[in-house]
């Protein structure tokens, strides 16, 4: 008997019959005689219609506020499922994130899980229940609700996967795996049996949505076995199948059967550039204008600063789309006065596209392939951004699609063969 955590998304759970097919998918697991623990999203759509509402009353809504309100999309789906599970006769119960608890910090939109309490879900596992656990969100030591950031049920799964010390944790989603890159934009893209811990988390952070990053990030953690596969197919294909079906997170380097230097392609839209001009280039400027965004619990991604014409330059930095109104009101109202910087200028029509691959550590030559590309498209580049196995470049979003295409094409992510030398 094993423990298995099961997470299954939005189109997963996107209608009455879709929840009773994974009602069906989880009653066969629990009769093959597993423990199963289930994570759901709330039904597809649902957390942006609920956003939607607020933002109708408000643009800038309470965050408090708005985590009472997304948390409920999930309570809703969990409770459908167990009512699914039980009517096709399996015994089962759902919690909401409070009640298990699911404890978070207050950061309330993005809260991070601090622990887990897994007492009333093991006891309720231990009498033979299938035990329904809501996605994406927990509670502060307040007792505030609070919700984990979009996408955030991957996490959830994982973390309950970990705090309990699960056998493997399925994602279930709407695609069969982990792709070169997002199949929807690139038809020719391939499913990876397997694919790097580490290039998981870059394609992740990078805006390859199929996990979310601390998913992933808590998955490496705790080396908590992950594999992301489709919930579409035929609820009662055989266990054994299906435990090895899509695409498993490895943490083994040498396992990784593939052997591209370039593995995969990630790209956002959620990307927002912000300039400061004229900023007077003095020791500590960066600090001054990055500072009070980071206090005010602001993501900022890549940055460039020019070289300085008279003692004076050019800021830029991006942060999340989300975070875009309230950074430019920052700079705006606070920092660029502060600095003595000139006029703040911005743009949210930006993108961020981005090669991934272990391979890049040991191979020279695969950035500039990536700039001939885009160059040969006539992309223009805003900024660049590079770890080891990494290079970003933000582009305007209007030719995303275009350079994620070319960019898999060219690194060769549609053949089976290894890649080319770059
Ligand atoms: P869920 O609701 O199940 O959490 P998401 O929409 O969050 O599903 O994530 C699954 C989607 O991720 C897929 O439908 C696909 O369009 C997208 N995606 C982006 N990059 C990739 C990739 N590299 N491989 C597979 N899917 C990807
Ligand atoms: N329902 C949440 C969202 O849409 C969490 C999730 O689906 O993972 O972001
Ligand atoms: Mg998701």
């Amino acid at each position: 008997m094993s423990l298995i955590v099961q997470k299954y998304g939005g189109t997963s759970m996107g209608s009455v019959e879709r929840i009773q097919n994974v009602a069906r998918r989880v009653a066969k697991w629990h009769a093959a005689g597993h423990q199963v623990v289930v994570v759901p999203s709330a039904m597809s759509g649902e957390t942006n219609r609920l956003l939607g509402l607020a933002r109708e009353i408000s643009p800038t809504p309470d965050l408090r506020e708005l985590d009472m309100l997304a948390a409920t999309g999930e309570q809703a789906s969990s409770a459908l499922l167990a009512i699914a599970l039980m009517r096709q006769g399996v015994a089962a119960r759902s919690y909401a994130g409070w009640q298990v608890p699911v404890r978070t910090d207050s950061a309330y939109t993005k809260a991070r899980i601090r622990s887990i309490d897994d007492a009333r879900v093991r006891a309720d596992l231990d009498a033979g229940r299938v035990v329904i656990v809501t996605g994406f969100q927990g509670i502060d030591d307040e007792g505030n609700i609070t919700t984990l950031g979009r996408g955030g049920s991957d996490t959830s799964a994982v973390a309950v996967a970990a705090a309990m010390g699960a056998d493997e944790c399925l994602i279930f989603t709407d695609v069969d795996g982990v792709y070169t890159t997002d199949p929807r934009v690139v038809p020719e893209a391939r499913r990876m049996n397997v694919i790097s811990f580490e290039e998981m988390l870059e394609m992740a952070s990078l805006g390859s949505k199929v996990l979310q990053i601390r998913a992933v990030e808590f998955a490496g953690k705790y080396h908590v076995p992950l594999r992301v596969l489709s919930s579409l197919t035929d609820p009662l294909i055989p266990v054994e199948d299906e435990m090895h079906s899509g695409t498993l997170i490895t943490f083994e380097e040498d396992q990784k059967m593939e052997t591209a230097v370039v593995s995969g392609i990630a790209f956002s839209r959620d990307e927002a550039k912000i300039t400061l001009r004229n900023v007077p280039d003095t020791p500590g400027v960066a600090y001054s204008i990055l500072g009070p965004v980071a206090a005010a619990n602001i993501d900022v991604d890549m940055i460039l600063q020019n070289i300085s014409l008279q003692g004076m330059t050019d800021f830029s930095f991006t942060v999340n789309r989300n975070d875009f109104a309230r950074t430019l009101e920052l700079l705006r109202n606070q920092i660029a006065p502060a600095v003595g910087a000139g006029e703040v200028v911005s743009d949210d029509k930006v993108a961020k596209v981005s090669i991934v691959g272990i391979g890049m550590r040991s191979h020279v030559g695969v950035a500039s392939l990536m700039f001939r590309t885009l160059a040969e498209e006539g992309i223009n580049i805003q900024m660049i951004s590079t770890s080891e196995i990494k290079t970003s470049v933000l582009i305007n979003d209007k030719y995303m699609e275009l350079a994620v295409r070319a960019l898999h094409k060219a690194f060769e992510l549609d053949q089976e063969s290894v890649q080319p030398e770059a």
